[in-house]
């Protein structure tokens, strides 16, 4: 893409990261994506690839063994996999949001314990709010953490969990799984009640541990290759020391702060695929010829893709400027809610317009575009939906600009 979607201002080894990935995503994943994903095979040479860049690491400070590179750096690279397949995107994602939590709020041996093994892809993360009963409503969780305050783990006592979680993207291949749960212990806020664990289980399926069952994968409209699988816990233990940052209660703002930079990942990814869909059909539209001129010179189709063009220029850049204001050290909370509104929105629409283009052939599982447009609704779901950005966006926005006097 020589001209869409450019960052001003990168250093040389932001440059260098973003052209080592491009040409990885060109080499090593476009080729493979269709195969893999018609066939629901989890990308495991790919995986191994990105382990050797160091990319399960690209955030995790250096003194734990990572790249110590920006929130904008990890969106950019996340950009460029997902041009290439989303769903390799949804494979490092969950794991960076959960390494950015304990980098932001574990305690030191936490940090020690998990970060340079997260560094090198060896734990992997999955982070675990979603419920079969609720998605949006967070602090309406069910599942339940009982402290047993008959048994002593590090002078406290272990908690009990019981309940079931839905959704856990990389379920099955994480060996890490932040979990947010109920624990009730006094305070008179639900959100003040909820609490994140960090659980260590084996990768796989079936009873990985006792009380805690991973069933097999979700089968999903697109997003394919990457496992997204429930977790039933039943009379799961824990340790107190397993709690983030030893803070009971504090989950909820641990995980909204994990969504925060989730938020700016899923607008990065809706970018990544605007992106391709935007290639595929101005390539297509410069191939295809109907009434004696190739459909590109048909001021209908040369429109639709100056729209979708100017749609690409404008997600990313919103997307740039949530990922700078986070660097920054300010709360994004409303700028990664209009970036990941307009993104997701942004993307549904260039996709089916180069479907559009496409004609009949995009109907074809032949052509990348009948992916794209099966990856693209996800956008719309995953870490909250259009509703609820715009829920985000406009509480932000009251407070901002509430009346005075
Ligand atoms: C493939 C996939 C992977 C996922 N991975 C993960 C993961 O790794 N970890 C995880 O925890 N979760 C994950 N999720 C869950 C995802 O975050 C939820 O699906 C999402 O937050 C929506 O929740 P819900 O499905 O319960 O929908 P609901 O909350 O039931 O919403 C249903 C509809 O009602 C609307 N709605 C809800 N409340 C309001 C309101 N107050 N005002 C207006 N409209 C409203 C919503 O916008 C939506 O249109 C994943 C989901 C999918 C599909």
């Amino acid at each position: 893409m020589a001209r869409l979607a450019q960052t001003a201002g990168l250093s040389d080894v932001q440059s260098e990261i973003l052209a080592t990935v491009r040409e990885f995503v060109d080499k090593e994943i476009i080729p493979h994506a269709q195969e893999l994903e018609h066939g629901d095979t989890y990308p495991a040479e790919i995986v191994e690839g990105m382990k050797a860049m160091g990319l399960f690491g690209i955030t995790i400070p250096e003194e734990y063994g990572g790249l110590g590179e920006s929130l904008l750096t990890y969106a950019l690279v996340v950009e460029e996999i997902a041009r290439g397949w989303m769903s390799v995107s949804g494979v490092i994602n969950t794991h960076f949001i959960v390494a950015h939590m304990i980098a932001r709020h574990g305690t030191e041996t936490q940090k020690r314990h998990f970060l340079p093994r997260m560094a090198t892809g060896e734990v992997r993360g999955a982070f675990s709010m979603s419920e079969p009963g609720l998605g949006s409503d967070v602090a309406a969780i069910s599942t339940k953490a009982t402290r047993d305050e008959g048994s002593a783990a590090g002078g406290s006592g272990d908690y009990v969990v019981d309940g079931t979680k839905m959704w856990l993207t990389n379920g099955g291949t994480s060996t890490l799984v932040a979990l947010l749960a109920r624990t009730d212990e006094g305070a008179d806020s639900p959100h003040r009640n909820l609490t994140t664990f960090l659980v260590e289980k084996p990768a796989g399926y079936g009873e990985v541990l006792p009380g805690l069952t991973i069933p097999g994968k979700i089968d999903k409209m697109g997003y394919k290759g990457v496992d997204t699988t429930e977790a039933v816990f039943d009379g799961f233990r824990i340790g107190a020391d397993m709690v983030l940052g030893e803070a009971p209660g504090e989950g909820f703002s641990y995980m909204m702060d994990g969504i925060e930079v989730g938020r700016v990942n899923v607008s990065a990814r809706a970018c990544g695929i605007a992106i391709r869909a935007f290639e595929l059909a101005i390539e297509y539209a410069q191939q295809r010829e109907t009434f004696g001129k190739p459909i590109a010179q048909h001021q209908a189709i040369s429109f639709k893709l100056a729209e979708m063009a100017t749609k690409v220029e404008a997600a990313h850049l919103m997307m740039v400027n949530a990922a700078r204001l986070k660097d920054s050290g300010a709360r994004n909370d409303v700028e990664a809610g209009m970036a990941k509104l307009i993104a997701s929105e942004y993307c549904a629409e260039v996709t089916q317009e180069a479907f559009r283009i496409h004609g009949g052939y995009g109907y074809s599982t032949e052509y990348e575009i009948e992916r794209l447009m099966r990856e693209a609704p996800f956008l719309l779901i995953g870490e909250g939906t259009s509703e609820i950005q715009k829920t985000v966006i406009s509480k932000g926005l009251l407070k901002e600009y509430r009346l005075r006097g």
